[in-house]
């Protein structure tokens, strides 16, 4: 009879031992149901364990191998094994977070192809041609007629008016095509410029084994002309190629993208948005090497990949390849660890590099490959600090931003007035008694919706309705303080009445569908002026958008965490980055009482390189990152004392066997206490070496597994932390 080691989504560092009577070799990598506790707990068995080294009378016995599905193969497994050592995370949790919860609740999974290529059958030029009443399915092939097919089923589905797709399959105006072709065949290509053609070059020169490539790229500089020429090699070696982008939003115009550029391509998108089904079957056509482009967000970063030969990192310093709860991995970092592993190249793409890519880049760790122009644009924006000290603004507004929105209207372009603070404003207060709008179960400010008329806790989701008189004092006269785009929006709607004021934040854009309308407005001219959030920071492109606004972002230049500077020098960059993309000019103009600050001055001069250097020369005087390497530990309670009681009882466990060089630092309360009714606390460690750190936080977490804690205590390890 087989042993085997189960790996199950438990807060435990540790694999559970089964009997399972007919178990080979052949199940390592497979989901099982078995018996834990009173219940029933699906995992992956991870490997067959020697009948010495367990009591096996005591054993129990697995219920069920899922065998429908090809097991997850060796590096796979390698690859979870990695991140749950290095981010000290319980080997189960690494394995739950990375399987799609289909195929971890071991339920069928077909890897059947459900997301067939259409394309416009002879019956569809009929319908097109003549003349015919309006209805859903015509406006839908005519969307699709305006583009060049073939489309995927899914693709087609997620399109505004994309429910008539089944229709248009009866009617017989789309086909299935059967014979996809050529997978590589791509469609008409642009000339690359020499700056592009040199980067593709490089890369492609280097040879396919690990190298890391940073593809530092102004804005618009066409990055992603880049990547799909790189990607169109490997799919003519008959290799797999991983593209990680930072956010779900950004996916649908990149997946539109490269489905046009690769037709018959299998590109299959992963990403939580996905429902359950379609995220299992994607990675089981990953799995089985059915898929040739994996596009997706952090957890694409776990697809199976049996003929992988590159990796794409999109935007690789944003924030969000950061997992910020349960397993803290970086899918940036995982990403390069897993080229390694699979010596094959890997391309991490910025106009912004996080500093330590980009000292890396400087050190010569990873090879550099620069654009440094737009590749549609003559020019990069012209970027202007407006002075705002000496100056009445009109809600937030300061005259030379209103007569540059003004005049933009005038010659019919798009405007964007960025304010990175959704809601109608941060506070609600009462000027008679100083009352504020406190979130009941945090330490933060209820933010005024006054489109719905709500006020709403950002962090914890609370929320009522505005009350209609101070709840303190009763003075009726109470006002929402500060702005936010809800605020800007109606003030703007106000001051241009003849202008399409359009709010694109969170708000707005709760689902895909909704960003995604959202979008199809902006890109057909239909909004003259948007606000919009760091949502509009990223990746977009929109010709007609000349002009960008920045308002109220003095605040982050003094924030206390040290990496503050350098997220509003990317913000501001990207968002700037949208202005002027196409064939007119733009301009970015910065509302500031710091107009010298040198973040501000570097930011006109569109020179990353010296912001990077002053950063890294702050990070190096002061010791941080990346001159140093982090740990955080954090704790919760109900109760401050409970947490901070545990991280001091962790502390005195940390000194009794801290190498040399190690600094533990005392336990602080975090910077926002109170969160959803947990009070926080958090304790640093940190090491100028990796290794020793590595070796320490090992030895440590064990010990703090085996301590007694009291129950309503959580804690949890960040390696590697962004926010410190
Ligand atoms: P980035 O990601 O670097 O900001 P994009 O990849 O979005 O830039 O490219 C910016 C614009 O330039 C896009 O509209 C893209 O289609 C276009 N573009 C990129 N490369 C070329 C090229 N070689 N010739 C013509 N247009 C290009
Ligand atoms: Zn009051
Ligand atoms: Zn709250």
């Amino acid at each position: 009879m087989a042993i085997v080691r189960v790996a199950l989504p438990i807060p435990l560092p540790q694999v559970f031992d089964y009997a399972a009577a007919d178990a080979s070799e052949a199940d390592v990598g497979r989901c099982v149901k078995v018996p834990f506790g009173r219940g029933e707990r699906t995992g992956l068995i991870v490997a067959l364990a020697e009948a010495a080294e367990v009591d096996t009378t005591r054993l129990k016995a697995v219920h069920h191998i899922q065998r429908a599905v090809p097991a997850l193969p060796a590096d796979w497994l390698e690859l979870v094994g990695f991140v749950a050592r290095y981010y000290h995370a319980p080997i189960g949790e690494v394995v739950a977070l990375a399987l799609p919860p289909g195929l971890r609740r071991a339920d069928g999974v077909s890897a059947e192809d459900e997301d067939p290529l259409l394309a416009l059958a002879a019956a569809g030029r009929e319908a097109l041609a003549a003349p015919r009443r309006p209805s859903k399915a015509l406006a839908l092939l005519q969307a699709l007629a305006a583009g060049a097919g073939p489309w995927r089923r899914a693709m087609v589905r997620d399109m505004a008016g994309g429910e008539a797709v089944g229709e248009l399959l009866r009617r017989g105006w789309l086909a299935v095509v059967v014979d996809a072709g050529d997978p590589h065949a791509t469609g008409a290509l642009p000339a690359l410029t020499a700056e592009q053609a040199a980067a593709v070059d490089a890369v492609d020169q280097a040879g396919p084994g690990f190298r890391t490539w940073l593809l530092h790229g102004v804005t618009g500089s066409g990055k992603t002309e880049v990547y799909l020429r790189l990607a169109a090699r490997m799919l003519a070696q008959g290799r797999q190629v991983l593209m990680l982008v930072p956010e779900i939003a950004l996916t649908p115009q990149l997946e539109a993208r490269v489905a046009q550029r690769f037709a018959a391509a299998n590109v299959v998108s992963l990403h939580s948005g996905l429902a359950d089904g379609a995220r299992s079957r994607g990675f089981v056509q990953a799995l089985t090497g059915r898929a040739d482009i994996v596009l997706g967000t952090r957890l694409a970063v776990f697809a199976p990949l049996p003929r992988l030969g590159l990796i794409l990192v999109d935007e690789e310093h944003d924030a969000s390849y950061k997992q910020q709860e349960g397993v803290r991995y970086s899918a940036r970092d995982v990403a390069v660890w897993r080229a390694r592993q699979r010596d094959v190249p890997i391309v991490l793409g910025s106009a912004t590099p996080s500093l330590e890519t980009w000292y890396h880049a400087r050190r010569e760790r990873y090879a550099l490959q620069t654009l440094s122009q737009r590749a549609l644009a003559a020019s990069l924006p012209v970027v202007r600090c407006i002075d705002t000290r000496r100056l009445k603004l009109d809600e937030g507004l300061s005259p030379a931003l209103q007569a540059a929105l003004a005049q933009r209207l005038a010659r019919g372009e798009q405007s964007l007035v960025f304010l990175n603070r959704r809601g109608y404003a941060p506070v609600l207060s009462c000027p008679a008694c100083g009352w504020v709008s406190r979130c009941p179960h945090c330490s933060a400010n209820l933010v005024v919706h006054l489109a719905d008329r709500r006020l709403r806790c950002h962090h914890c989701g609370c929320d009522g309705p505005i009350p209609p008189a101070c709840p303190s004092c009763g003075n009726q006269d109470i006002q929402p303080f500060g702005r936010g785009t809800q605020r800007i929006e109606a003030r703007l709607a106000e001051l241009f009445p003849q202008a399409r004021v359009l709010r694109v934040d969170r708000d707005a854009a709760r689902t895909r569908k909704q960003w995604e309308a959202l979008l199809d407005t902006i890109a057909a001219g239909e909004a003259d002026i948007l606000v919009g959030t760091q949502m509009m920071a990223k990746g977009h492109d929109f010709p007609k958008l000349t002009l960008v606004g920045v308002i109220a972002a003095d605040a982050s230049l003094h924030a206390a965490d040290f990496r503050a500077p350098e997220r509003l020098f990317q913000q501001l960059m990207q968002v700037g980055g949208r202005a002027g993309r196409g064939a007119l000019p733009g301009e970015v103009l910065i509302q500031t009482e710091y107009p010298a600050h040198p973040l501000y001055q570097h930011l006109a001069r569109h020179d990353f390189d010296a912001f990077a250097r002053m950063a890294l020369q702050e990070r190096r005087s002061a010791g941080f990152p990346p001159f140093t390497h982090q740990a955080m530990l954090r704790a919760d309670a109900p109760a401050l004392d409970v947490a901070v009681e545990f991280l001091r009882h962790a502390r005195g466990l940390a000194q009794e066997r801290a190498p040399e060089g190690l600094r533990i630092f005392d336990p602080v309360p975090m910077r926002m206490t109170r969160l959803a009714r947990r009070e926080r606390a958090q304790l640093l460690v940190e090491a100028d070496q990796r290794g020793p750190l590595q070796a320490f936080l090992a030895e440590w977490l064990a010990l703090l597994y085996r301590q007694r804690t009291a129950r309503e205590l959580r804690w949890q390890i960040d390696v590697d932390p962004l926010e410190v």
